[in-house]
């Protein structure tokens, strides 16, 4: 039976990397962030969330009986937290160094001859980083590059409130939950509490702009909750964070699926 490959492209000597290179296999570059999300979660919550739904990805693409190829970048660890800074712990790069990183690695990634570029993030700061950095590969390389965003995926349905999953941005339950189920050991959980953010009580109040929708305004953490986090982390469990890896995690997959038969000859039409 077929078996999908999945490497860790650290772990390769070069010239295995260079027999792998001949399967036409998507690389896969992890992006999140080293930074506060209030004193129940860790500074590395967006990375370990990132792996959880990556590792989870890779389980199911490995089961899936296709013969896809796949290389996991070294995670790039450190994003762009700038509205995070006013909190201890927070390492952020610039947004100029932000995309810089990513051009560094995409640059790697075609000078080892893969065409096929899928850049997985799982910190909402990084997003605007990762359109620039993204466009700027496929011009400088004709590399195909993939942006998924994973909080931009539709949202597994679980059970929580709408005001929730709408206004529980960053450490409220969405990301506690997930924490409950993939490093339950390091959630701090006599800390767990109701940070009720700036743009619920806006919406609350009958008023349309917010943080976040169609139109927002530029936010610090502070802004929007004097603690640094949104959201209402005491609805938060392990079912539910059991029930959003693996949503995000079945969309994760079909998008390394099309992205490994997405048809190269388009950029070659002209
Ligand atoms: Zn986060």
């Amino acid at each position: 039976m077929a078996m999908a490959t999945i490497e860790h492209w650290a772990r390769l000597t070069g010239p295995e990397l260079t027999t792998l290179v001949e399967r036409d296999p998507v690389a896969i570059l992890p992006v999140a962030a080293i930074e506060q999300h209030g004193p129940h979660l860790p500074l590395d919550t967006d990375v370990v969330i990132g792996h959880g739904l990556l590792q989870a990805a890779a389980d199911r693409l490995a089961d899936d009986g296709s013969e896809l190829a796949a290389v996991i970048l070294p995670t790039l660890a450190l994003g762009s937290s700038l509205e995070h800074t006013g909190f201890a712990g927070t390492l952020s790069l610039s947004a100029e160094q932000m995309i810089a990183q990513i051009r560094a690695v995409g640059a790697g990634v075609a000078r080892a001859g893969i065409r096929r570029l899928l850049l997985f993030n799982s910190h909402g700061g990084n997003k605007a980083e990762l359109d620039i950095a993204a466009l700027q590969l496929r011009h400088d390389y004709e590399l195909l590059v993939t942006k998924a965003n994973y909080f931009r995926f539709a949202r597994p349905s679980v059970d929580l409130p709408a005001d929730e999953l709408a206004h529980g941005l960053h450490g409220g339950a969405l990301e506690t939950a997930m924490m409950l189920y993939l490093d339950s050991e390091a959630v701090r959980r006599d800390a767990l509490a109701n940070y009720k953010s700036l743009g619920a009580n806006r919406a609350a109040a009958g008023l349309t702009l917010g943080p976040e929708g169609d139109a927002g305004f530029a936010w610090r953490a502070e802004d929007l909750h004097p603690a640094g986090v949104t959201g209402n982390a005491m609805l938060a469990d392990a079912e539910i964070g059991h029930r959003l890896v693996e949503g995000f995690a079945a969309r994760l997959s079909e998008i390394v699926r099309e992205t490994a038969s997405f048809d190269l000859s388009v950029f070659e039409a002209r």
